[in-house]
């Protein structure tokens, strides 16, 4: 018996009947099986997405209506936080705690937020002249496309939900394959508050399901969060199936910015954070440590300190910062990446091996003496991988921190507000903490500069990613020449 796919508020299996395993990262065991989505059952979703945009959403219902079912749906998320926490410590491998506390409340925290928009995204009133009237509206794109990654499942999920649906805009949204048991059943709370064919949930694998999203010719607009290489592909299939628009959110190689002056032991707590919250699977990772000459050795002993008492264990234990990674192919990910750094001559501080002998755990891993030049200081990880670098003046830690292709985020840390704001200003990236780390918040936008994507999430800034905008110009009474 397997869970199927979530098109016009039912369960239903996949046309072609395949279906994917869900496996429980922390000792490789089927939790689950889901319906695996094929084109047809895209072209399906779709046809049931455009049907309820065209009956009973869009702007046939008002903006306040819309906002009300959004804050329901918080509400319901909130309600249901304890379940939909323990799906994604067994599911995703998080711990349950930050599951809680952090992914379940934020995924709330922003559908309520987006429920506050639902009827104030209005247009403007032009100025031209006094014979004329001149106004814009802001009207849903129509159907859009969703894909996202494994690594924030439900929360990722209410990050694209949010605005699509305060603009007016219908969805089919594909989970990915590895995690979509807390979006399934989030999906039951979504049918006791939206229309059928409102939200349309699907999961599959990305060549077939997500290209069939990508490439589909009656979707509007197509929003991804993944890999860089497979930004790349969505976009190209955008370009020639509709010419769909299209934001992305991409990986990242993160510098963390250390300077002399810092308040070395907050330093360390947040760079710790910065890292290996979430098992270093965040696109902002802060996956390169840049510290001044002065102070490197004693924010290396802190940081050694600190990441040594890192409790890696299973996620429904108390003290457990660290659980599995995701997947066995984000292990092997990870851990050729491990051995990359080794073969290419820096220095594994501390970890570098798997934890334990079942699941998908590794050890916390510091890396010294890295070259630029190297995979670990190039690539994304993805994983509970730092590596430590020296700078020494504000002139070297801006050419090394901007000496990468991504541009999603960095931090400084400086008690010299000066001297961290005039770094802040010459970092290429979206985000720039100043003294913290991984903060996020409904509000506030993200997204990244560079090949870390296109567009921003969040905030008031989202809004424009799901709307058209419409200018209407009207004549008062201003003759033909
Ligand atoms: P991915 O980009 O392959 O997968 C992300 C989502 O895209 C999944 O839902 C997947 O099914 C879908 N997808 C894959 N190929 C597709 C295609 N051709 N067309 C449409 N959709 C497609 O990422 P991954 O394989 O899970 O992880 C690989 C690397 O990506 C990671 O190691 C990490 O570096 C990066 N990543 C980044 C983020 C992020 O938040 N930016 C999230 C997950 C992974």
């Amino acid at each position: 018996m397997s869970l199927g796919l979530f098109i016009n508020n039912k369960f239903v299996p996949g046309v072609e009947g395949r279906t994917i395993d869900v496996l429980n990262p922390s000792n490789d065991k089927k939790i689950a099986v889901v319906s695996e989505a094929g084109a047809q059952d895209i072209d399906i979703a779709v046809d049931a997405a455009e049907k309820a945009f065209n009956t009973v959403w869009g702007e046939k219902v008002p903006g306040f209506e819309r906002g009300r079912m959004l804050i329901a749906l918080a509400e319901a998320f909130e309600a249901n936080a304890e379940t939909l926490a323990s799906i994604e410590a067994l599911d995703n491998g998080k711990a349950y705690g930050f599951a809680k506390g952090f992914d379940v409340a934020e995924a709330a925290a922003c559908l309520r937020y987006y429920g506050g928009w639902a009827d104030k995204n209005h247009g403007k009133t032009i100025e031209t002249h006094d014979k004329k009237l001149a106004f814009t509206r802001h009207e849903p794109v129509g159907v859009v496309g969703q894909i996202i990654p494994w690594n924030f499942p439900i929360l990722m999920f209410a990050w694209k939900l949010g605005p699509a649906l305060a603009t007016g805009n219908t969805i089919v949204i594909k989970v990915a394959e590895t995690t979509p048991l807390s979006a399934f059943y989030a999906a039951r709370l979504i049918a006791d508050i939206f229309p059928p064919g409102v939200v349309n949930i699907v999961t599959g694998y990305g060549a077939i399901a997500g290209a069939a999203i990508s490439s589909h010719m009656k979707i509007s607009k197509v929003a991804f969060t993944g890999s860089t290489l497979v930004g790349r592909q969505i976009m190209k299939a955008a370009a020639q199936s509709n010419l769909k628009s299209v934001t992305l959110e991409l990986g990242g190689k993160s510098p963390n910015i250390i300077f002399d002056d810092a308040d070395l032991e907050q330093a360390v707590s947040w760079s710790t954070f910065g890292l290996f919250f979430n098992h270093g699977q965040c696109c902002c990772a802060g996956s390169r440590i840049y510290v001044q000459e002065s102070v490197y050795d004693k924010f290396l002993e802190l940081l050694t300190a600190k990441v040594k008492s890192i409790k890696v264990g299973s996620p429904f234990a108390a003290d457990t910062f660290q659980g599995p990674q995701t997947s066995q192919l984000q292990f092997d990910r990870i851990s050729e990446h491990i051995k990359s750094g080794k073969d290419e001559g820096a220095t594994v501080h501390i970890g570098g091996e798997r934890h334990g002998t079942e699941g998908y755990f590794l050890q916390p891993t510091i890396f010294t003496d890295v070259k630029p030049h190297m995979r670990i200081v190039k690539e994304e990880i993805f994983g509970p991988v730092v590596v430590v670098a020296k700078f020494k003046d504000e002139a070297d830690i801006i050419a090394q921190a901007n000496d990468t292709m991504y541009g999603l985020a960095a931090a400084v840390f400086s008690r010299d507000v000066s001297r961290a704001l005039n770094t802040a200003k010459q970092l290429k990236a979206g985000t720039v903490w100043v003294n913290c780390y991984n903060q996020l918040h409904s509000q506030t936008p993200f997204g990244g500069y560079k090949q870390s994507g296109i567009g921003r999430e969040l905030g008031e800034y989202a809004l424009a990613n799901y709307t058209s905008v419409k200018a209407v110009h009207i004549n008062l009474e201003q003759p033909h020449p």
